[in-house]
């Protein structure tokens, strides 16, 4: 059954399933594993960003990781959404190496999402091609993917307390703060 669908009143943002949602973040104690072959398509400008920074995240990376992206680069040639899409070693995203590696120097640098792909940011958060927001949950529009923070009887945490952050952000997002990604629906 489809559940209900809410409004966040406070901005334009929907999402669809706010208040049915259940989801909490262990990191560290899952081992990050949502950036295991998650493969995140990333826009144009996040590309850029990337790439420009790209001396500062080298010296973090795991040495495969960073062999293979001083081989190949980090995005793969296949696309996903219409974009490229960061590249895995050894079933793990290049960026990933006990935590997002963009994340921990962006944090360094007073701003943690700084470097990282919106789509990783707003993780479980998941815009349709339609503009519509929901949390990724089990078995909620084709989820593929069984990682058990997505299994909404993990957790009684609702949405609006655990992930209230990446909540924000996609407000921001969706506002036009963050509009140097030009992201595409
Ligand atoms: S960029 Fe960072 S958050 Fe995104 S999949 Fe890679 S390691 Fe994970």
């Amino acid at each position: 059954m489809t559940p209900p669908e809410t409004t966040d009143k406070k901005s334009a943002v929907h999402v669809e399933n706010l208040e049915t949602a259940r989801f909490e973040c262990v990191f560290p104690t899952c081992g990050g594993v949502c950036c295991a072959n998650g493969r995140p398509p990333v826009e144009e400008a996040e590309y850029a960003r990337i790439q420009e920074n790209l001396p500062k995240f080298l010296p973090h990376l795991r040495p495969e990781a960073r062999a293979k992206i001083e081989k190949d680069g980090f995005v793969t040639k296949r696309k996903k959404e219409g974009l490229n899409a960061l590249a895995v070693s050894k079933g793990w995203c290049v960026f990933a190496n006990e935590g997002c590696v963009l994340h921990k120097v962006g944090a360094t640098e007073g701003d943690r999402w700084k470097y990282k792909p919106w789509r990783c940011i707003a993780f479980p958060l998941e815009r349709s091609k339609t503009g519509k927001w929901h949390v990724r949950q089990w078995k909620l529009k084709g989820e593929a993917w069984d990682l058990f923070c997505l299994n909404p009887e993990e957790s009684p945490k609702k949405p609006t307390d655990s992930i209230a952050g990446e909540i924000d952000f996609v407000k921001e997002l969706e506002g036009g703060r963050e509009s140097w990604r030009k992201p595409r629906a």
